[in-house]
């Protein structure tokens, strides 16, 4: 085993629990990553002390899961969350343990866990706790659960699409017998609320492995969305370009058609994604734009042209198209300052109206004139020859 790098923080944590006589072990995803020479993203703590005995030990303590048992504990080298040994039981919504029960080991703390690879604990002095082989399934990189698959997935659906999220983060394989339970119990996932499924897929797009998000599909466990069975796509997955709309634009893209405007609403997304994914969909839809005129009418829908490079990466990864003259010219665009949209106008609703021109439709419509002059001629725009437009257009309507 490599070196185990405990931070002093978490050292001196665990040492001040079990300075008034209980026990306290690093455990979880930190014991996970750093077996695997990852950098962990915080350090969990377990503990038979109860919460309001961690709040005496420390000075400075947030309850930030009470009802769970755990207390944050603020140290000068960083926080960790400590939590109190605990089981689980009564499973009533597929979700929430109806029932927490504090427990006094740490063996039975490792067995609610989800995955082996996530049921280690470590202690500085007193080593690897390892009773469900997690380190072999490291080795071997596989997500195998805990206990009995069907079960454990059962008690939490969540955890099915947690197995393909690990597996997509670590570049591990989902073991057999959990990858069938998962296909056994996939139903249960339409009791997962859709932020969570929302927030799973997003780590899973945004991993080394976002094909993963099609595996965990053709379980099922999408079905209920009206998501489950494509032709072979998974190749082009990993060269999309790595923005979440763009990864959701070709994840719903393989499913077409599916709905995916009502998918997003069931699944809660913020309004700005679901407005970039369904702007993209759209653009995938047309012809790719011939010339700079049609390119700047494209930017004025909406996209920057960051935003418009990186659909036309997305549309050349999915459909093999060629887009080089398209950045070619989207790049001279943008080197010249051309305009395209109404905020890079030489002039602005101010200026109409002191031509006389009430707020409103018309002034809209002057604008909107305005910038399709420009779009067609750059050099227009500039306050005399945009004043004259105006006027001119205004003599004639
Ligand atoms: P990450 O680096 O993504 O935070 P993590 O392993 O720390 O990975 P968390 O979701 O933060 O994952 O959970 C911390 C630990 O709590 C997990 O390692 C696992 O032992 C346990 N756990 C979390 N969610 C579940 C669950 N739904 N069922 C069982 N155990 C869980
Ligand atoms: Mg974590």
């Amino acid at each position: 085993m490599p070196p185990f790098n405990v931070p002093r923080h978490a050292a001196q944590i665990i040492a001040a629990i079990e300075a008034v006589g209980f026990e306290a072990y690093l455990v979880g995803g930190c014991v996970r990553d750093t077996l695997l020479g990852r950098a962990p993203s915080d350090w969990d703590i377990a503990s038979s002390a109860p919460p309001q005995e961690i709040m005496r030990i420390f000075k400075k303590t947030v309850p930030t899961g009470l009802k769970f048992g755990t207390v944050t504990v603020i140290c000068d080298g960083g926080n960790a969350e400590v939590t109190t040994f605990r089981s689980e039981a009564g499973y009533t919504d597929f979700r929430r343990p109806s029932e927490i029960r504090f427990c006094g080991d740490i063996k039975t703390d490792l067995s609610r866990r989800d995955f082996t690879v996530n049921a280690m604990a470590y202690h500085p002095a007193r080593g690897l706790l390892d009773p469900f082989s997690g380190r072999k399934d490291l080795e071997n990189r596989i997500v195998r659960a805990v206990g009995n698959p069907s079960l454990r997935f059962e008690e939490d659906a969540l955890r099915i699409l947690r197995a393909f999220r690990f597996a997509a983060q670590l570049g591990f394989e989902v073991e057999a017998e959990t990858g069938k339970a998962a296909r056994d119990k996939a139903c249960l996932v339409s009791n997962i609320s859709g932020e969570r499924i929302k927030s799973e897929l997003d780590r899973i797009f945004m991993s080394e492995r976002p094909e993963m998000s099609l595996a965990l599909a053709s379980t099922g466990a999408l079905s209920y969305l009206g998501l489950e069975k494509i032709a072979d796509e998974k190749n082009c997955f990993r060269f999309l370009p790595l923005g979440l709309p763009e990864r959701w634009t070709a994840f719903f893209y393989f499913y077409r058609p599916c709905n995916a405007k009502a998918i997003m609403g069931k699944l809660h997304f913020d309004v700005q994604t679901r407005e970039n994914v369904l702007r993209l969909l759209f653009e995938l839809e047309r012809d790719l734009p011939a010339g700079a005129i049609e390119i700047k009418k494209r930017l004025s829908s909406g996209f920057t042209p960051d935003q418009y490079k990186m659909y036309l990466e997305l549309r050349s990864a999915l459909t093999g198209c060629d887009v080089s003259d398209t950045i070619h010219t989207l790049f001279d665009i943008e080197k010249h300052g051309e305009p395209y949209s109404l905020k890079m106008l030489e002039i602005n609703g101010g200026d109409i109206i002191n031509l006389g021109v009430k707020p409103g439709p018309m002034l809209g419509n002057i604008l909107e004139m305005l910038l399709d002059a420009v779009i067609n001629a750059p050099s227009l725009n500039d306050k005399m020859s945009l004043i004259d437009l105006a006027k001119q257009y205004l003599r004639v309507n």
